[in-house]
């Protein structure tokens, strides 16, 4: 199937583009370690950990620095149990990835630069602007697009305010993405097509059930095969 009648493609960044979720799987495990260390119950870390995530999340929005936010707020509450350099190693560690060369999918690069000449490119994310504008920078991805978006919350107004403001045709765009949430079911609320690529570690937030549309949907397992569709 060639999808010959789409004339943009909307690219989402994170863990569509480049490894995100990891650090912060990572950094949870880590501090929810030194916490069944002194016997405390997994389940139950988990449980307020989710909680947390979920009030700040909604108080106060994406990025790295409320994710450090959430765990300092837990560490506060166990601090007479928890060693605060152990703590920081964890902290210190998951800080750096915002600030490094994001670790590009394979493939990536190549792919955007065959699609290039034929399509306009675009990349819509969502988070604190700074910091995913530092990552798009220093992957490089600038270098291979129209223009990128960074908005607070990938919604279906967010989805048909860049369509209306661009005269696109909804039809004619494509998005292309790992969340479900995000990316998948509100591009084809507002008309538009949508590619799916899952990602084994997507984020519990950017997931639910997929409400695919005939004729308006696809899955594809892996970034290069988008050479295949377009
Ligand atoms: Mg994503």
């Amino acid at each position: 199937m060639k999808l010959t009648f789409i004339k943009q493609i909307i690219f989402d960044a994170d863990d569509t583009l480049w490894e995100n979720n990891i650090y912060y799987v990572r950094a949870t495990d880590d501090f929810i370690k030194l916490l069944t260390s002194k016997g405390f119950n997994r389940d139950q870390i988990q449980k307020e950990f989710d909680d947390l995530e979920f009030k700040v999340v909604e108080e106060r929005g994406y990025g790295s620095y409320n994710f450090v936010y959430i765990l300092e707020t837990l560490y506060q509450r166990y601090q007479n149990h928890i060693d605060y350099k152990d703590f920081k190693t964890i902290i210190d560690r998951f800080s750096e990835h915002p600030k490094i060369k994001p670790r590009l999918f394979e493939g990536v690069i190549e792919t955007l630069t065959y699609l290039k000449e034929k399509y306009k490119l675009f990349v819509l994310t969502k988070g604190d602007f700074k910091e995913q504008e530092q990552k798009i920078l220093n992957a490089g991805i600038h270098r291979l697009v129209n223009a990128y978006f960074i908005v607070p919350e990938k919604d279906d107004s967010v989805y048909k305010q860049i369509i209306a403001q661009h005269h696109w045709s909804p039809e004619e765009t494509c998005m292309v993405g790992n969340s479900p949430k995000s990316d998948i079911n509100p591009a084809l609320r507002v008309g538009m097509f949508a590619i799916y690529i899952p990602y084994s570690d997507t984020w519990k937030l950017d997931d639910e059930k997929i409400l695919p549309v005939n004729g308006r949907f696809l899955q594809v397992d892996r970034f290069p095969e988008l050479k295949k569709v377009f």
